[in-house]
């Protein structure tokens, strides 16, 4: 049963161990679960509580080495195809990579994002595995032959991946990695120092066959691929080499590609378009798409801010003709503006904390949500689109609450944690604040005075008491301490 699913429940272990041969481990039960746990061989399925934000008596647990069945859906061939995903290998050196790294690799994962369902199926398969990071951009994870793959899949195009998404994810999995396999050589080596890292990053063809190291790309402006003879320059790495701190497109930047023109841009496409233009130039742009005079003055009435009145107008265009990202491109050229502009739609704000908070994991208490509310304000659109609530549902709170803007915040952040199309973390909610212009502050202050509560339900209380001990051992033996 345990080889289909690669999930076990904590009594279930108990019961193999009752068994004769085991009697030495049984007195030691927990304390070599927990062992097995901290190096990741088994690995939690977390559950959060919705009212207090912690996290649920873990019931499954995640055996990847158990996993035997293998990924026969059509993910890789119908979703994650070279039109809309990119590519990085983690190129070990030898034939094969030894399977308690990419298994090791895979629990982290899982600890890290909400493993994407498709086709009704959860993308958990041997060696294998899809994950939603948000809205628009999956991951997948998978091993062949001596490399670790790793694809970053877009909802519609590759050319609309948000750079700093990708890579943010490759660090992560360099860095996860990196320490994997540290610690892996410590276990079978005497002295881990004496090592490098023994793998290398190499990237993608745009065909997601051929592979060229990252060292050679860095070094090449131009190279052809081996099997399809196409040629890529070497803008097409920027994708994984991001400069956080960057606002203006890249010197060589070729604007959005050809594919990605031709898609229909999404809600928060728009809105990380619209919102530093000003009011003149938007609404130029929206009578050159083809809206009407009155149409703009209709939504100046209905909407008391200026801002959901530019990302509406948009929205309304591109519903009612299909709009794509070239019409805008076509209407910006008419207009005499910089092409670059649309590059906007492909840049977030996204913040490094160097010491990464542990609730960060946590889905935010209707407490903090209470008070988060009081003091959103006038961004609260904005907050909801970049949040991943749809117009239709904002249109809906909006009518719903009047004017009063604490109750139309309430009932996004609350709409927003109970869609949960992905894990709604205070990560999330961070990100988003940031990105709207906000700034993370107020959730922090919120965070600090309010505090995040951990929620232990009774009948855990005595055994977390009791092995307060082992934890304190566990921690000064920490062989890798788990990135925070
Ligand atoms: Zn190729
Ligand atoms: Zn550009």
């Amino acid at each position: 049963m345990m080889s289909g699913s690669g999930i076990i429940q904590r009594k279930d272990l108990y019961n193999i161990w009752e068994q004769t041969h085991f009697d030495k481990i049984l007195p030691y039960k927990e304390f070599i679960f927990d062992m097995l746990i901290h190096l990741d061989i088994l690995s939690e399925q977390r559950r959060y509580d919705n009212d207090t934000g912690s996290r649920l008596k873990v019931e499954n647990f995640f055996v990847p080495c158990m996993l035997i069945l293998r990924n026969e859906t059509s993910f890789m061939t119908c979703v994650c195809t070279p039109e809309k995903a990119v590519r990085l290998a983690f190129s070990f050196k030898g034939t094969i990579i030894p399977p308690a790294l990419p298994n090791r690799l895979i629990s982290a994962c899982l600890s890290m994002w909400t493993v994407k369902t498709y086709e009704g199926k959860q993308l958990l398969f041997s060696g294998f595995i899809g994950l939603s990071f948000d809205m628009a951009h999956d991951i997948v994870v998978c091993v062949e032959g001596n490399k670790i793959l790793l694809y970053i899949v877009h909802k519609t195009s590759n050319g609309l991946i948000v750079p700093d998404i990708a890579t943010g994810i490759k660090e992560t999995m360099f860095t996860t990695l990196e320490r994997i396999s540290e610690f892996y050589q410590s276990a079978v080596h005497a002295s881990p120092n004496s090592q490098k890292i023994p793998f290398h990053v190499e990237y993608s063809c745009s065909r997601l066959e051929c592979f060229i190291t990252e060292e050679a790309a860095s070094t090449t402006d131009e190279w052809i691929c081996d099997k399809h003879k196409l040629l890529h320059t070497k803008e097409k790495w920027n994708i994984w080499n991001q400069n956080q701190k960057k606002i203006q497109c890249e010197e060589n930047c070729q604007g959005l590609s050809e594919d990605a023109l031709d898609q229909k841009p999404t809600d928060i496409e728009l809105q990380r378009f619209v919102s530093p233009c000003d009011v003149t130039t938007v609404h130029d742009l929206a009578i050159h798409l083809g809206m009407t005079f009155q149409e703009w003055e209709d939504l100046r009435d209905n909407y008391d801010r200026i801002e959901i009145v530019k990302c509406r107008i948009l929205v309304n265009w591109r519903d009612r003709y299909k709009g794509k990202f070239r019409d805008i491109a076509k209407a910006l050229s008419n207009m005499n503006c910089n092409l670059h502009m649309l590059c906007r739609v492909k840049r977030v704000r996204i913040e490094r904390c160097q010491s990464r908070e542990e609730y960060m994991d946590f889905i935010p208490t209707d407490e903090i949500l209470d008070e988060l509310a009081q003091v959103i304000g006038v961004v609260s659109f904005q907050l909801g689109i970049e949040l991943g609530l749809s117009i239709t549902s904002l249109d809906i709170i909006q009518h719903d609450n009047g004017r009063d803007l604490v109750a139309q915040c309430k009932a996004i952040l609350f709409k927003w944690r109970k869609d949960q199309i992905v894990r709604p973390t205070i990560e999330v909610l961070h990100n988003a604040l940031v990105n709207v212009g906000k700034g993370s502050q107020c959730l922090e202050e919120i965070i600090k005075s309010k505090g995040v509560k951990k929620y232990i339900p009774e009948e855990e209380k005595d055994e977390v008491e009791k092995k307060g001990k082992e934890k304190t051992f566990l921690k000064k033996m920490n062989p890798f301490k788990k990135k925070k």
